[in-house]
């Protein structure tokens, strides 16, 4: 069984349904509330677990009844969180309206994972005994960086989503083996909209680049070969939440397990698909049978 851990955030989303969003100002009467564990981090720890990794959590929640239910997800996940903090500081939340024509607009406040800020001795031991460490951009930079330089040392694979997207310290892109930015965030990091162009521009910083194309697919791209598009399967999407972290989840797994590159894009882009087709963030996800056998 391969070994991911996961160093990112967890948040407690407070999605709230309304035929149109408010304008600044301005009092709407909703259709529904809800509250969905959430998080780039551990959204990626929950798709790696169904996938079929042994999953190591590195992270924070508050003291406070989100928490409380964050880990309990984590743990009913069967994520290890013997290292994942509960600190003084209210749990990440992400504040969220979503409109009848499925746009949304998003506050997130870190809360408590704007504490992890550096890696304890312990966490980088874990990491050492990982096959891949999985990395978003919803922690302080300065832990996203530390991390990535821990695996660094003890050869670990390093996966880097740039998301939300942003200026990436070089620290954090020399200590980086792959980089799977979603179409937008690789134009936002290279100024460029063709991805390929992207992709061309990203292998400088780094060695290895799969870009997620929604429903056309991915790009896998690395130094000294072709580009390769790897299509999607087409499918009847319903809810594109957390696609993109089921799909890194997904292929930690496969490269974790030993698969060839285009093998390993395919069946993330299987358990994609499958999360598509579903409502939700992590209860969107696939388990591993389902992914062998879609
Ligand atoms: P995105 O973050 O939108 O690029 O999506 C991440 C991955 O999810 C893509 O590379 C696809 O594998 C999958 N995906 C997203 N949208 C769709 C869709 N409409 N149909 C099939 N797969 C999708």
């Amino acid at each position: 069984m391969t070994h991911v851990v996961v160093l990112g955030s967890t948040n407690m989303d407070l999605v709230a349904y309304v035929s149109r969003a408010p304008g600044l100002g301005e009092t709407v009467t909703g259709r529904e509330f809800r509250t969905i564990p959430g998080g780039k981090g551990a959204n990626q720890a929950v798709a790696a677990a169904r996938a079929g990794a042994e999953v190591s959590m590195i992270g924070a929640v508050g003291s406070d009844e989100f928490g409380t239910r964050l880990r309990a997800g984590l743990t009913s996940a069967g994520v290890d969180t013997d290292l994942f903090r509960t600190v003084d500081a209210p749990s990440g939340t992400a504040h969220i309206v979503v409109d009848d024509e499925g746009a949304n607009a998003i506050v997130v406040i870190p809360g408590a994972n704007g504490t992890v800020t550096s890696l304890s001795p312990g966490d980088e031991r874990l990491i050492a005994t990982a096959q891949s460490l999985l990395l978003q951009l919803e922690l302080p930079l300065s832990a996203v960086t530390a991390g990535a330089e821990a695996a660094r040392r003890h050869g670990v694979r390093t996966i880097l989503t740039p998301a939300p997207a942003q200026p990436l310290p070089p620290e954090l892109l020399a200590a980086t083996d792959l980089l799977v930015p979603n179409e937008h965030e690789a134009a936002t990091l290279t100024g460029l909209t063709d991805p390929r162009a992207a992709a061309d521009e990203l292998l400088r910083h780094v060695p290895e680049v799969v870009i997620t194309l929604g429903a056309a697919g991915s790009l896998h791209a690395a130094r000294g070969t072709d580009p390769v598009t790897v299509p999607a399967p087409r499918v009847r999407a319903v809810d594109t939440t957390a696609a993109g972290d089921t799909f890194v989840g997904a292929l930690a797994v496969a490269l974790g397990e030993g698969k060839p590159v285009p093998d390993a894009l395919a069946w993330a882009s299987s358990a994609a698909a499958l999360s598509v087709q579903r409502p939700g963030a992590s209860s969107s996800m696939p388990y591993r049978t389902e992914i062998d056998t879609a």
